[in-house]
This record gives structure tokens, sequence and C-alpha cells, in this order.
């Protein structure tokens, strides 16, 4: 039987980062003029995603994010080339028109509890030491995409088996971090 797909970049095990790592340049995929976004940082919070707003490879069934800040974020070439998938959604992704790819998600809401990173798919990446995906987020979203229900014991399965702790959300350490911005903003506690 063959082995669940959840991404290429995991399938065939997810690769340790560098400690020394300090960023790199993300290109999206057209053959000329691709769109370059340089980032002068190691990535945090690297994950798979299963939820129907993150860009994906064709055929996977996850995608792979991670966050940098945004002031350390560029694009350094063909920025005329992107545009804004969805300008309602908390997260405003830019798209290479051509392509499709999304180069990177950025929050203009300065209350939004992740306001201040910037959203990155380290894939489209050819520099070597990104900080790896550590967890599954938003893991029952797959079923949106068409995934069988039926398979949801298969992927969970694949998905501890190569240590990315399968969530229906995200992870507690982000879901703690959501639940202390409201609550300093709310009073409940000391900001
Ligand atoms: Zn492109
Ligand atoms: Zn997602």
């Amino acid at each position: 039987m063959a082995t669940t797909s959840i991404h290429p970049a995991v399938d065939n095990g997810v690769r340790p980062g560098s400690a020394s790592f300090a960023g790199g340049t993300l290109a999206c995929k057209c053959a000329s003029n691709p769109v370059e976004v340089t980032v002068t940082s190691q990535c945090a919070y690297n994950h798979v995603c299963g939820c129907t707003k993150c860009w994906k490879p064709a055929g996977a069934m996850f995608s792979q994010v991670a966050v940098v800040p945004r002031d350390k974020l560029r694009v350094s070439k063909n920025a005329d080339k992107l545009k804004v998938v969805d300008a309602n959604a908390a997260i405003q992704r830019y798209a290479c028109k051509d392509c499709g790819v999304h180069m990177y998600g950025r929050i203009e809401n300065t209350k939004h509890p992740f306001y201040g990173f910037d959203f990155i798919h380290t894939e489209l990446s050819k520099d070597q030491g990104w900080a790896p995906p550590e967890f599954a987020a938003f893991v029952s979203s797959i079923i949106e995409s068409g995934t069988p229900p039926s398979e949801m014991g298969a992927v969970r399965s694949r998905l501890k088996e190569l240590h990315l702790e399968p969530y229906d959300c995200l992870s507690p350490a982000l879901m703690d971090a959501i639940a202390t911005h409201v609550a300093k903003a709310s009073g409940k506690l000391a900001a």
C-alpha cells in the first residue's frame, strides 16, 4: 500500500534546519521573470497546514507554512506581478498573477494576534537550513478539499510517524498565544 503523501517537503522524512541559518530567497514558479522575496531571518512555527486557504503545490494534501517578522521580508524582484488573493481575508496573501504561487501573507490589522508576522512557504527557497515543520495544523480541514473522511486515520498516523503532531486547529503554543492576546485586549490579563 502506498504511503499517504502529506507534502513533498516531508514525505521522505522531515529534514532538520540549521541553527546558524539567517534567511534566504523565495522564488515563484514562473520560468521567466519570477517574483523573488528576500527574507533576512530564520522562520518560526513552520508547520504543515490542512486549511483551504494556504497555497499548496499541485497534488499535495497539506501546505507547508511558517512565519517571519514582517520587517525581515521584502519583495526583491518583479513585485508588479503580485496581487492579493482575497482583500477581505485576515491574512492578505500575495500571489503571482502568472503562476498562482503565494509568495507571502501579511496581516494589516494591528489588533490581530499574529500582527507583525508574515507567512511564507519555505519550499519556494533553494536555500538550505530553514527550520523544518514541527506540527500539523487544521488537519480535519483537508476533508473540505475533498479528502474522504475514511482516510483521516491513515493521514493522522502518517503525521505522527513524521513527528508532525496532528491538531485540528493550531498547536497548543499558538492557541495559547491567541488566547493570551485576547485576554490582554479585554483586560482579563495584565498587558
Ligand atoms: Zn510566478
Ligand atoms: Zn493553512
